[in-house]
């Protein structure tokens, strides 16, 4: 339904309607900023809104003080400390033409006396955070939250490498700017969460915001989040008085600023910046949902002024959504490792932001449902933070007559087991031990760089070899003969033999890489590491109890369950012996070259190493505080024993002075390893 010009109602029905809008706005917003999941696509919020603000404008007298336009959407969580923002941080007024965009600029020039500039930035898909330093030093870190109280987030924030702890002059200042999740980061961070059965975030914005509103600061560490600086509370301590100027300067005190800036001096030189980034949108590695235009001059931004919500002296001009209709052909279910069954809607190729699109992940049948996605019907397609090809939403009038609820399949693709979901999964999964496709996920897996590196066995092999009954499992891949592997398409001599050649290799692999080839649930490439090299040999580890694993330091109990529940399944068992009879190498090899000490002089200490080391490498460091019964880990917690910490070292000395925990310079851990030559 198209919404009546505001000319043409009264103030009544103005008033009744905005007053139906601002509890659907109030009820996105929750979601999206307290909950980090949004419930509907940014434009159908972004339409509602800018009809709320059009009736508000026609209407002034019809304003209520909660109405979202009053107000920085967002909130803090209860759990996190509380920072008052001294000055506020606020949001950006929109414009979603470039006609409204030079309304702005009209506006703005008839207000003001003197000839200005603007300057010109990508406005980051993130969100914002405030950065405080005193005399320098990295202090406190926060969220935007409602705009007057923020979040306390600086234990976060230090993991942040960008972040720098130590500016290059000793200001005392509040910087701010955006926290992003690139691009690559997203979607490695996505594929982990639908792996192990979670939804995964909507796009680049909410998976940063959910890596920092939470209270572990190794999840924020692991995310690998970025920032970009653009603004500071109060300029008086700097020595520039442009917005460009702030730019340049705050990149020489140490921040990251975003180098795609443009001072324009005409409204043209905006419109040609637009152009450019519009169309470089899907080529940068984070992502952007617009353009921010801002008076260059920071006096003249402090005489503008602000309205209780946004800066009178910037506008965001928010790039149209790109978004194509395509027809939905199939929906394709597929078979992950660990039995995780994913829908994938299978359409009609378009161009879409610069690439080729047919294929986009339902995620999982709750997704599906929810969209309601029948075969055959016409679909609004877009990429989820610039990145990913996602279904918006089904054009309701053009689903064909006779379109049926897409029915939820109950078993298997692959090997029509039952599908079930374990405990509180959205993910509907195959429990099935030897359904093939699993099998062939599973030896993939085996074959990849980090569990058995053999080059060359990709899945068009792997699938080609069960296809053709050459193997049952990943032990079978080690009877493989050369004449086997010439029935394989485009296969010969020389490539059946180097492959035989590199299956062979791996033999010798030393036992961690097969542990984690294996796909046991929870054991990922570190932790089968520290189980090989705690037990040493397979048999070993089949024959500890889950306590046991769980007494060593970087297990935790889920990890050690997860072991004992795999190793006590027959299949298994005769898995492990077949590896053994094929001549798998069953023992820890790598590492230290020296027998660990698990009694050493630094039994169950768990050692960070950090800054510079002059006399040794960090490796060797590893190597030798590893042999000698430590663990090393990289970040440092309350856990941390122990930090060795190098010249120049920055945030983890910061963290560990913090935390009490004791520092060691490398002349004392030179002084150890004499001790106990
Ligand atoms: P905003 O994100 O549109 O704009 C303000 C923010 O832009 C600032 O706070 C800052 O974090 C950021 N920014 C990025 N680059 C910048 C730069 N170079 N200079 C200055 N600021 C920069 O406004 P908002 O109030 O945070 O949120 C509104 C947005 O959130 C809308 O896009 C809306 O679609 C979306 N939203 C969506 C839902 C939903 O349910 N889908 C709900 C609420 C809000």
């Amino acid at each position: 339904m198209t919404d009546k010009p505001t000319n043409t109602l009264t103030e009544e029905q103005a008033a009744a309607e905005a007053a139906k809008l601002r509890p659907q706005l109030l009820a996105w917003g929750k979601q999206y900023y307290d909950a980090d999941a949004p419930s509907v696509e940014d434009d159908v919020y972004d339409r509602v809104y800018a009809r709320l603000v059009a009736l508000e404008e026609a209407f002034p007298a019809i304003v209520t003080p909660e109405s979202p336009t009053q107000r920085v959407g967002g909130s803090v969580r209860g759990d996190l400390p509380k920072v008052a923002h001294t000055i506020p941080m606020l949001s950006l007024g929109d414009v979603f033409s470039l006609a409204e965009l030079s309304e702005f600029n009209d506006r703005l020039r008839a207000n003001v006396d003197e000839d200005f500039d603007y300057n010109c930035e990508l406005k980051i898909d993130g969100l914002a955070i405030s950065l405080r330093y005193e005399n320098g030093k990295f202090v406190q870190g926060s969220t935007r939250g409602n705009g007057q109280i923020g979040e306390d987030i600086t234990a976060n924030l230090k993991m942040i490498p960008s972040i720098p702890q130590t500016l290059s002059r000793p200001l005392t200042i509040d910087v701010r700017g955006e926290c992003y999740m690139p691009k690559a980061a997203f979607l490695a961070l996505n594929e982990r969460r639908e792996a192990a059965g979670q939804a995964p975030f909507a796009n680049p914005r909410n998976a940063a915001a959910g890596s920092l509103r939470q209270l572990d600061t190794q999840v924020t560490a692991d995310r690998q989040l970025a920032t970009f600086m653009y603004n500071i509370a109060d300029y008086e301590p700097l020595n520039t008085r442009t917005q460009s100027g702030l730019l340049d300067e705050l990149a020489e005190l140490g921040f990251t600023t975003n180098p795609a800036y443009r001072v324009a001096h005409t409204m043209d030189e905006v419109w040609a910046y637009i152009d450019t980034y519009q169309a470089q949108r899907s080529n940068l590695p984070y992502g952007i949902d617009g353009i921010v235009i801002k008076a260059n001059s920071l006096p003249l931004q402090r005489a503008i002024g602000a309205t209780v919500k946004v800066p009178r002296w910037a506008i965001a001009y928010k790039f149209p959504p790109e978004e194509v209709q395509t027809v939905v052909e199939n929906i394709e279910w597929t078979v992950g490792r660990t039995g995780i069954v994913t829908p994938t809607a299978v359409m009609d190729p378009v161009v879409l932001a610069g690439s080729t699109v047919a294929r986009a992940s339902l995620h999982n049948p709750d997704y599906l449902q929810a969209k309601d996605i029948r075969l055959g019907d016409t679909v609004l397609l877009h990429k989820a933070g610039d990145i990913i090809p996602e279904i918006s939403q089904v054009v309701g009038d053009k689903r064909p007559a006779d379109a049926e609820v897409y029915p939820i399949p109950t078993r298997c693709p692959s090997c029509g087991a039952e599908l079930v979901h374990l405990d509180e999964e959205v993910a509907l999964r195959c429990i099935n031990p030897n359904c093939p496709a699993q099998l062939a996920e599973g030896m993939n897996h085996f074959a990849s760089r980090n569990a058995m590196n053999i080059a060359g066995l990709g899945p068009q092999i792997v699938a080609q070899l069960f296809a053709r009954k050459l193997v049952t499992n990943v032990a079978s891949l080690y009877r493989l003969t050369t004449d086997q592997l010439l029935t394989l398409d485009k296969f010969g001599e020389k490539s059946a033999q180097n492959l035989l050649t590199a299956i062979d290799n791996s033999r010798n692999n030393s036992l961690e890489r097969l542990l984690f080839g294996l796909g046991i649930r929870h054991v990922g490439a570190k932790a089968a590491r520290s189980l090989a090299a705690n037990f040493g040999d397979l048999n070993s580890l089949m024959a500890a109890d889950s306590e046991t694993i769980a007494a060593i330091d970087t297990i935790g109990g889920i990890i050690a369950d997860s072991v004992v529940t795999y190793f006590d399944s027959e299949p298994v068992q005769a898995l492990m012996k077949e590896l053994a009879t094929v001549g798998v190498n069953l023992t820890y090899t790598s590492g230290p070259s020296e027998p660990v000490d698990p009694l050493g002089t630094f039994a169950n200490q768990r050692v960070v190493l950090t800054g510079k080391l002059n006399e040794l490498t960090r490796p060797e460091a590893t190597t030798w505080l590893e042999q000698h019964g430590a663990t090393v880990t990289g970040s440092v917690s309350k856990k941390t024993d122990l930090l060795i910490a190098g010249e120049a070292a920055g945030s983890k000395l910061t963290k560990a002075q913090s935390l009490n925990i004791p520092i060691w310079d490398e002349a004392q851990l030179l002084a150890a390893m004499n001790e106990n030559k």
